[in-house]
């Protein structure tokens, strides 16, 4: 995957195509999966198009740090902080990843199994 390279996550940031998005900074974007896997499900993503976790640098460390801590708002916002929910990136072809742009998957409101298939 090429660092870089524009995605449909960067339409979505550009306003190119619709998203329901439930929060903005302005670094970090989060809105609504389309092919929602729970209840809630919901993308967190750096503005800044990073490929994944695997193309992360040292200067991005504050970066990620602000994509948690977004996670974790809109995780309360959303009613799941008593009941948990699951924070997870994809990372690579065997990890599953098919949009070239870091996210976080914010799964709620359904019990999560472990391992994940
Ligand atoms: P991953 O497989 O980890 O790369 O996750 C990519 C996610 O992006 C999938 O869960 C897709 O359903 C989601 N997705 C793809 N296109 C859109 C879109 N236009 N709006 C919202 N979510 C999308």
């Amino acid at each position: 995957m090429t660092e870089g390279q524009d995605t449909i996550f960067g339409k979505i940031i550009r306003r190119e195509i619709p998203a329901q998005i439930v929060y903005e900074s302005e670094t970090v974007l989060a809105f609504r999966d389309i092919s929602p896997q729970a209840p809630v499900h919901i993308l967190v993503i750096p503005k800044k198009p990073i490929c994944s976790v695997a193309s992360l640098k040292p200067e991005h460390a504050g970066l990620i740090g602000e994509i948690v801590l977004a996670a974790a708002e809109i995780a309360r916002r959303e009613g799941l902080a008593e009941g948990g929910y699951r924070l997870v990136t994809n990372i690579g072809h065997d990890g599953g990843q098919t949009v070239p742009h870091l996210h976080f998957h914010l799964l709620g409101g359904r019990h999560m199994g472990w391992p994940p298939g």
